[in-house]
């Protein structure tokens, strides 16, 4: 299929790129193009301009500095998937790209693009929601800073101006003792997903969750942040002491009608599930949908938690 006509645009600085969207009616920006030609393609998008941000040099960092993990608007898929920092301490992240789309779209779709196009059915976004991440969109008034939960408005649909580009996505550096992990059923390798759970934990010394965000994908019309599943997760012990310690602990746990570790998690599957609001398609059921949440979630804990203890 042939896009419709456009007036192409390939500025060399930043500073150009946000001149041009400013000056130019109807413009998108591109980064990998690799969810922006396929709806030119279908005519779900008809821009007038498209202005190519994809040849700026310096937007293609991956930094860990200010006790954030730093990424770039042009890093591809693949460079995160190459990243050393990434895979020691971001394994949710390394999680995230590996189900993505097949090798020749990682090559060029970028993190940014993946957040920025908005769509509930992109991998990243519920990765950001369980990390809690900031998006700096930087426009013609200079950078702001947006918090994620602020960031999804529906389908399509983000708090980023027309003007703005997503320049940087910050994730906050990982605590000593936390683990994450993304998981998603697909019909074939390379599909979007059926469900897709992202699970991000941090303990204290004892295993007691501290901190828990849980973020779903494809179970919504905006990414879901599934925050009572998060707040029964948070508070509870979850990796079992072992000794003395441990045997006190789930005395005292039976003595105050306490759930342990197998029915808190049990408990925030369901609550995860609760939160979605799938629609019925080829990829599935309502039901069936609502089921693979709760089944996905329960394992992504306990694959976060092995990650946040080991
Ligand atoms: C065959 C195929 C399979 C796919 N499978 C998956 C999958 O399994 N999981 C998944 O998550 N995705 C999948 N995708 C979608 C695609 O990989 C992502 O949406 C992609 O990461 C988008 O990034 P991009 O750089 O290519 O963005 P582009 O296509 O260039 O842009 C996408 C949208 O975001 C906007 N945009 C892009 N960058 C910025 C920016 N920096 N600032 C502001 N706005 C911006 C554009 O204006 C456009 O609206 C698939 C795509 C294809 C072609």
């Amino acid at each position: 299929m042939i896009p419709p006509q456009f007036d192409y645009h390939a500025p060399g600085s930043l500073e150009e790129a946000l001149a041009l969207l400013g000056e130019l009616d109807d413009a998108k920006v591109m980064s990998g193009g690799q969810s922006l030609l396929p709806m030119l393609k279908l005519r779900l998008a008809t821009p007038a301009n498209i202005v190519d941000i994809g040849r700026i040099p310096g937007l293609d960092s991956i930094t860990e500095s200010g006790g954030s993990l730093r990424i770039g608007a042009l890093v591809t898929e693949t460079a995160l998937e190459e990243n050393a920092t990434v895979a020691e301490r971001y394994p949710i992240l390394l999680d995230t790209a590996k189900v993505i789309a097949d090798p020749l779209v990682r090559n060029r779709a970028t993190i940014c693009g993946n957040v920025a196009h908005g769509d509930p059915a992109n991998d990243h976004p519920a990765t950001m929601l369980a990390l809690r991440a900031q998006m700096v969109a930087t426009g013609p008034k200079g950078e702001r800073t947006i918090g994620v939960d602020d960031f999804f408005h529906g389908l399509f649909m983000t708090s980023l101006d027309p003007g703005e580009i997503l320049t940087e996505i910050r994730i906050p550096a990982p605590g000593e003792r936390s683990g994450g992990a993304y998981l998603k059923l697909e019909r074939k390798v390379g599909d979007y997903a059926v469900a897709g759970v992202a699970v991000q934990l941090e303990l204290d010394k004892n295993g007691k969750v501290t901190r828990a965000g849980i973020g779903l994908t494809n179970l919504g019309f905006a990414p879901i942040r599934a925050s009572a599943a998060e707040k029964a997760l948070t508070g509870a012990t979850l990796l079992e002491q072992r000794g003395f310690k441990g045997a006190i602990a789930r005395v005292r746990g039976i003595f105050s009608g306490g759930l342990d570790a197998d029915e808190v998690i049990a408990a925030a599957a369901q609550a995860a599930a609760d939160a979605t609001d799938p629609v019925a398609d080829r990829r599935g059921s309502v039901e069936y949908k609502r089921n693979m949440a709760r089944v996905l979630t329960a394992r992504a804990i306990r694959q976060a938690l092995s990650r946040a203890g080991g």
